[in-house]
């Protein structure tokens, strides 16, 4: 059902444009049961849901109807590629999720959602909450919880999906205790409780801070010190870089042939040397 403010001839916002938008507006809001209505009223502005006259009904500008369709469409689809989902869908968590984040929600409240194929194809661990409150219950799970309990020897703490640079340990470590570990980041950060048995032992939070293949468990107190001194350090870090930038540029590269005259000499300087030895080793033997 539509019913308009005015008469769609007497909207002079109802543009060519803006009309264009209505069958499809109106077939969304047919799909999830909601009527419109049309209006002019300048203190709607983003398109909302009301009960007019006992029916659900959503309400939009005349001269919006393309930012109505946007919004009615993305209820009950999947927020990344747009299918209607169905019961394997799951709450939408973005990969740059930061700890606390509470998710997005569509215009009629609910939360937004990810179809699962495209959970799948994000390769992202479920949170606890994506993977339903039984799971959460049974598991003492914390809602955002990416750990997986149920697979073997898993961790019976809760964790936040860890915060990672994008430089990885191995790009800067010249000492070599990153070999091997291509993967790891070079510094990582989690918010980590347990609670196993909390009746008896009580519920902890910490902050995991990684640091290449080095692993500081943190109280969230004690995790603040490190922010406050790591945030000191960067304005510090900034001229140091800025000045090695200036005195680099007067470096350069050397000549590949000297520098294998300079190998030859020292080759036979040392030669030499062994060679004096050995000939005073065997005249004190005599
Ligand atoms: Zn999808
Ligand atoms: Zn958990």
């Amino acid at each position: 059902m539509i019913t308009l403010a005015k008469t769609p001839a007497a909207h002079p916002d109802l543009t060519a444009e803006n009309a264009a938008y209505l069958p499809a507006l109106l077939a969304e809001c047919q799909r999830v049961g909601l009527a419109l209505h049309l209006t002019d009223d300048p203190a709607v502005d983003l398109p909302e849901i009301k009960t007019m006259g006992g029916i659900r009904t959503v309400i939009a500008r005349a001269d919006e109807v393309g930012v109505a369709l946007d919004d009615v469409k993305a209820i009950g689809r999947c927020i990344t590629c747009n299918t209607e989902l169905d019961d394997t869908a799951v709450v939408y968590a973005p990969a740059n999720a930061v700890p606390g984040f509470s998710g997005c929600k569509d215009m009629t409240g609910a939360l937004a959602k990810t179809c699962r194929p495209c959970v799948d194809a994000s390769g992202l661990p479920l949170t606890a909450v994506q993977r339903g409150p039984e799971w959460m219950l049974r598991y003492g799970c914390t809602p955002w919880c990416v750990n997986d309990h149920t697979v073997p020897a898993s961790a019976d703490w809760h964790s936040t999906a860890p915060t990672e640079t994008s430089l990885l340990a191995s790009a800067v470590d010249s000492s070599g205790y990153s070999d091997g570990t291509d993967n790891l980041p070079w510094m990582t950060a989690q918010v980590v409780v347990s609670n196993d048995l909390p009746q008896a032992y009580g519920r902890h939070t910490s902050v995991w801070l990684g640091y290449g293949v080095h692993l500081a468990e943190l109280t969230p107190g004690k995790a603040r010190e490190a922010l406050d001194s790591l945030r000191a350090f960067v304005a510090r870090l900034e001229p140091v870089v800025d000045f090695a930038a200036q005195v680099a540029a007067d470096d350069f590269p050397g000549d590949p042939e000297i520098a294998r005259l300079d190998r030859e000499a020292e080759d036979r300087h040392a030669h030499q040397q062994a060679a004096a030895r050995t000939e005073r080793a065997a005249g004190d033997n005599q």
